[in-house]
């Protein structure tokens, strides 16, 4: 029998990054908190603080199979973010938008239980309007080696749209943009975390084509607010919402500052652009404004600093600082 009247949430993905600080967040709410994860980017480790909680579960499971339990809200974050991960089993990743977003609303269905997708701004692909706003439909290329992230993504917001007017299914979607912090996995492939270890490792920092392509990185606290305000918004707020940091910086300027935060005197190396890398992105997030009260409040260089530490920190233990040994 339930002993408190405290709200359960499910987190899928919750042993990833951006899992593992909405898990942490949630109980700090107060909230019973049942993290699901597959472990195939995320890792025990990023909740081991949060298992003595009598309100913390952790389940091993793939979203791709049903799942039977019994919670009053899901937040659906499984899925592999970098494309270095999404790319490796690219079927996999389809699987696990497309069929992890049918049996997560189906659960959310049978429960009466709201549900927030974790979309992304892949789903603008490589965006010929700029900034990108929520009305925009994207240029994805759907045959393209990130098609499988892209379209997994897409599908699975039509998927959340069709249970919400067909089943009446109570639906958030957030459109996330470029989003960083502690935790990240120092080999997950992404743009900050590679920089910040390789500046911290003295390794060459990986710059790919001329590097004048842009991003918009929102610090992970930031964003984990978008999300609770938006899961606590009114019914009739379906999104699809952009939740991101409007700053916009190349590749360059980011390997600039992650020099100079980390004091590093790595030089910078030219790789190939990847196919489809989009040259430009930057959130509109007047909706975010204007309907849930939301903008970040974290500016680059501070968030940098806090993920600095953490890597530091982390690469600092025996047998990771490697690379460069
Ligand atoms: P992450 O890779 O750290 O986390 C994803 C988690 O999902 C991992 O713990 C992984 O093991 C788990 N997972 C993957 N496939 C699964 C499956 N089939 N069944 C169960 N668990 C599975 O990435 P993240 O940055 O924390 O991203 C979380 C979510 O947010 C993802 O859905 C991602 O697409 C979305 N998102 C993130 C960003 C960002 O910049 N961080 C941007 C846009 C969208
Ligand atoms: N990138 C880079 N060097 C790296 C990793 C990524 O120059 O070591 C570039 C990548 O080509 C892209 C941008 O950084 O233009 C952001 O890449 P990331 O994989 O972080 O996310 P994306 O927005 O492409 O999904």
């Amino acid at each position: 029998m339930r002993q408190s009247a405290s709200k359960r949430v499910l987190v899928t993905g919750g042993a990833g990054f951006l899992g593992s600080h909405l898990c942490e967040r949630l109980l700090a709410q107060g909230c019973e908190v049942l993290c699901v994860d597959n472990y195939f980017t995320g890792s025990r480790n990023n909740v081991a603080h949060l298992t003595n909680s009598p309100r913390f579960e952790l389940l091993r499971h793939d979203v791709t199979l049903p799942l039977h339990v019994e919670v009053d809200e899901i937040y659906n974050l499984a899925c592999p973010a970098s494309p270095v991960h999404y790319r490796h089993d690219p079927i996999h990743t389809m699987k696990t938008s497309v069929l992890g977003a049918i049996n997560m609303l189906g659960l959310a269905k049978r429960l009466n239980a709201r549900i927030l997708q974790a979309s992304t701004s892949e789903v603008y692909g490589d965006p010929s309007v700029h900034p990108q706003p929520e009305t925009y439909r994207g240029d994805v290329n759907p045959i393209g080696p990130r098609a499988c992230y892209d379209e997994g993504k897409r599908c699975a917001e039509t998927l959340f749209f069709d249970y919400h007017r067909r089943h009446g299914v109570e639906i958030k979607v957030a459109r996330i943009f470029n989003t960083y912090g502690p935790r990240m996995h120092p080999e997950d492939g992404r743009v900050v975390s590679n920089f910040i270890v390789q500046a911290l490792r003295g390794d060459p920092i990986t710059i790919y084509g001329d590097g004048t392509q842009t991003r918009s990185f929102c610090y992970v606290d930031d964003l984990i607010d978008g999300f609770l305000a938006l899961m606590d918004s009114p019914a009739a707020v379906t999104g699809p919402v952009n939740l991101g940091n409007p700053g916009e910086f190349t590749m360059l300027d980011l390997a600039e500052k992650v020099l100079k935060l980390t004091g590093s005197s790595s030089r910078i190396i030219h790789r190939e652009l990847p196919q489809d890398d989009p040259r430009q992105r930057r959130p509109d997030i007047t909706v975010a404004r204007t309907v849930l009260g939301w903008r970040p409040r974290v500016p680059l260089d501070a968030g940098l600093k806090r993920t600095i530490a953490h890597f530091d920190a982390l690469l600092g233990r025996p047998g990771l600082r490697t690379a460069a040994e």
